[in-house]
């Protein structure tokens, strides 16, 4: 399945929830007991029936959950919104929104099951995003590879994937190797299919980053790429306020310069040497 779920840059979404009216009242949301739940709070459920409401606070809990199972607890509480969308799929379209208060607003389609919801990438995809700061418009390759490759991260070790996760990315990421077999930086090149709209290979392009960067922890520290994710929210994630401070904080984590020196080669280094031509 081609992800419809993208997401835009945070100027554009400003201006289309402006234009839209879509200026939430605190009196709409919903805040639960649950201490667990406290790190999410849930936006324009009014919109939708009772039945609707349990489906929609299920999976948000549920996402939440497993996100945090897989990249720790996060340093401030989740904004999360909802607004109805007829579509064929249950959430056709999805965004964060990066300004003070940082939120995520997830167009839904309530005539899909529970299960549809939890089994769907979008919820993972934006949470995912949250794990590491705006880094802006010229990083969206490094933000959308990020999310790209956490989404599957966190549905793996919560059992939700019916297929092997190394086959899923091989599936996402292998039709769009052959446009980084250039001497262009692969920063260059993403930015540039990004600026095409074409998301897909941008967003899986720039995963690659995260992929080599899992495959060097694991070799080199002994440690994957979740776990360090979990010790920078925690650490850096609320104070960092570009790319290269985010490089640093995960770099003084594990004392290397792993992060930096690639951030480097893909931005200055020929892309065809640091992708394969074949995935495996
Ligand atoms: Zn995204």
């Amino acid at each position: 399945m081609i992800g419809l779920a993208f997401c835009f840059n945070p100027l554009l979404i400003a201006q289309a929830n402006a234009e839209n009216g879509n200026n939430e009242s605190q009196k709409q949301s919903v805040t639960f007991a649950n201490p667990a739940a406290q790190q999410f709070r849930i936006h324009g459920l009014s919109r939708f029936t009772g039945e609707q409401k349990d489906v929609l606070r299920q999976w948000l809990k549920e996402g939440v959950k497993a996100t945090r199972q897989t990249l720790g607890d996060y340093p401030r509480r989740l904004e999360l919104y909802v607004y109805p969308k007829p579509s064929d799929q249950p959430v056709p379209w999805a965004h964060t929104r990066r300004d003070a208060q940082e939120s995520i607003h997830f167009y839904v389609d309530t005539r899909f099951a529970l299960h549809d919801f939890i089994s769907d990438w979008t919820i993972y995809h934006e949470l995912a995003h949250l794990a590491i700061p705006y880094v802006g418009e010229q990083y969206a390759w490094f933000s959308e590879g990020f999310a790209s490759y956490m989404q599957y991260q966190i549905m793996e070790a919560d059992k939700l994937l019916s297929e092997p996760v190394k086959q899923l990315y091989h599936n996402k990421i292998a039709p769009h190797l052959s446009r980084f077999n250039i001497r262009e930086s692969a920063a260059s090149i993403a930015t540039k299919l990004m600026e095409k709209r074409n998301f897909p290979a941008a967003y899986w392009g720039g995963s690659w980053y995260f992929v080599m960067a899992d495959q060097q922890l694991q070799n080199q520290h002994n440690m994957r790429l979740t776990e360090l994710i979990a010790l920078y929210q925690q650490a850096g994630r609320e104070q960092d306020k570009n790319i290269q401070e985010v490089v640093k904080s995960l770099d003084a984590l594990i004392n290397d310069s792993l992060f930096s020196d690639l951030l480097y080669r893909f931005e200055h280094g020929p892309a065809q040497e640091l992708y394969p031509s074949q995935f495996n």
